[in-house]
């Protein structure tokens, strides 16, 4: 046995921070979800004060996810730690990460506050979260970049008032990995009181360390992390989970250190969170990307096939990839669908499952191989997209296009309940579509990126396609998911609307 490390995860709080990559109540509890099954000890759900949204799914999460501890962020303001508590109160396991900052330059330019007027903040706002749980972890801002003798006198007084995780941010991601880890050690040996606190690290990925300084951090006595499924986050993001828990699995003969993590559901997770946010994973990214366990030289494949581990480090069943991809046929039933589609992370409501269901029957007579990813798909495009906003829906689509014809598209939508029809040109079928699409919505949205993705190999593969909108500074990803590429176009613009719909009136509700 080795110690333990505790994994934070902050990709429902953090996380959602990468620009476009906000996700509404149901996606959070989906994600949240799969987070318990992973493993994870801790969930960050959101920032409960900031607005109505957060508000609740820090509720929901905090009341119907079972295992992990639940967590909401909030400034060191009574208005913050009130809600925090608001959202959580009640459920089974809880705790409020409360947050100062402590560098010279935030204090100086941003917060106006002086270094004793940031303590004693901090200390009555840990004293205020302390009387609602015992469960209190406080975070000085910008800790890599704050005076070292200030940063020791702070941490000791959130300690003396009761914080029992004390995470230190290097909130800029600019710290290195040897001095981070160094920062550490001299806040185990100088900080009066610190055996009684968890210390805790949030690394950003600004220069491509995050992962790095979190590592020399937990060498040095750090027993949290805070990380995000995939890397993502604020900027360049966060820690990314499947690496530093695969570092401390796959190197424990040195590092001695073990997380609780479930590590066959690393890459149905990674999986899940691309699909909601739309944040595609590198090809190349470790642990879960497409090509982490790929090899290409005839050499390495040659050594594989005499012995696995002549080039290979960690199997990739280990992370729940799984080794032959072809998994369902037309002749699957219901029973094999609803459990592979929970080892993907997807548990479905029995009239979406008959529906998932119905709409996989008819992929996989249109197509003789089905994949994980055109599952997937299915219920993104079928499910998920209902649970946010319908006042938009696509009812029928035709359209005409070649070498010498003008590109032209009629489309029958469900606007608000009404069905409208209308008719249109364009440069090109998918042009002509969302022109049409566009006229009958009356959107004032600008498609920032329009992108298809063949979801699998084969002419007969679905057509994955992802647009950005953007209107008024929302940005919004939409998707959807057809054999017929027109038809992916017009369902991932449409989705797209619906969530920008969501989206501004999500901003009415806000409370800051
Ligand atoms: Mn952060």
């Amino acid at each position: 046995m080795g110690d333990k490390v505790r994994i934070f995860d902050t990709t429902l709080r953090d996380g959602e921070q990468s620009p476009g990559a906000s996700m509404n109540a149901e996606e959070k509890l989906r994600v949240a979800r799969q987070l318990a099954r992973l493993g994870v000890d801790i969930i960050e759900a959101g920032f409960a004060f900031s607005s109505p949204g957060d508000f609740e799914s820090v509720k929901r999460i905090a009341h119907e996810v079972e295992g992990p501890v639940v967590c909401s962020l909030a400034r060191a303001r009574e208005e913050d730690i009130n809600a925090a508590w608001e959202a959580l109160k009640g459920a089974p396991r809880v705790r409020i990460h409360t947050f100062i900052s402590t560098s010279d330059i935030h204090l100086k330019y941003q917060f106006r506050l002086t270094r004793k007027e940031a303590l004693k903040r901090a200390v009555e706002m840990v004293g205020l979260a302390k009387s609602y749980t015992d469960d209190v972890e406080f975070s000085p801002m910008d800790a890599s970049r704050t005076q070292i003798e200030y940063l020791y006198e702070v941490i000791g007084a959130v300690i003396g008032a009761g914080a029992a995780t004390v995470n230190i941010p290097d909130t800029v991601g600019y710290a290195l990995p040897r001095q981070f880890g160094e920062l550490i050690k001299g806040i185990k040996e100088n900080v009066p009181g610190i055996g009684r606190a968890v210390i805790s690290v949030h690394c950003h990925n600004d220069l491509g360390l995050a992962v790095a300084n979190s590592l020399s951090a937990v060498i040095n006595g750090a027993r949290q992390v805070e990380c995000t499924i995939n890397g993502i986050g604020e900027r360049a993001g966060n820690c990314s989970l499947e690496e530093i828990v695969m570092i401390l699995k796959t190197r424990k003969d040195i590092l001695m250190m073990e997380t609780g993590i479930v590590t066959e559901h690393l890459y149905p997770s990674s999986r899940l969170v691309s699909a909601i946010t739309g944040m595609v994973v590198q090809p190349n990214k470790a642990i879960v990307g497409d090509n982490a366990f790929a090899h290409e030289s005839g050499i390495h494949q040659d050594g594989l096939l005499k012995e696995k581990t002549t080039y290979e480090i960690m199997r990739p069943e280990s992370v729940g990839i799984s080794k032959s991809k072809l998994i369902l046929g037309k002749h699957s039933g219901r029973h094999a669908f609803k459990a592979r589609l929970k080892e993907l992370g997807y548990e479905l409501g029995e009239d979406d499952l008959i529906r998932a269901f119905d709409r996989f029957k008819r992929l996989a007579d249109a197509k003789k191989e089905v994949f994980d990813e055109d599952i997937e798909a299915v219920v993104q495009d079928e499910i998920l997209r209902i649970e946010v906003h319908e006042g938009y829906k696509l009812m029928g689509l035709d359209v005409r296009s070649g070498t010498d014809v003008r590109p032209r598209a009629a489309v029958t939508m469900e606007v608000r309940g009404q069905a409208v029809k209308e008719e249109g040109e364009g440069d090109g079928p998918v042009d002509a579509v969302y022109k049409t699409i566009a006229r009958i919505t009356g959107t004032k949205s600008v498609l920032l990126r329009y992108s298809v993705n063949a979801i699998t190999g084969g002419t007969d593969a679905q057509g994955e396609v992802t647009v950005r909108l953007e209107e008024d500074g929302h940005i919004v990803l939409g998707q959807g998911a057809h054999p017929d590429i027109i038809v992916a176009s017009a369902r991932a613009y449409i989705n797209a609307l619906n969530r920008l719909e969501y989206k501004k009136k999500e901003k009415r509700e806000r409370l800051v």
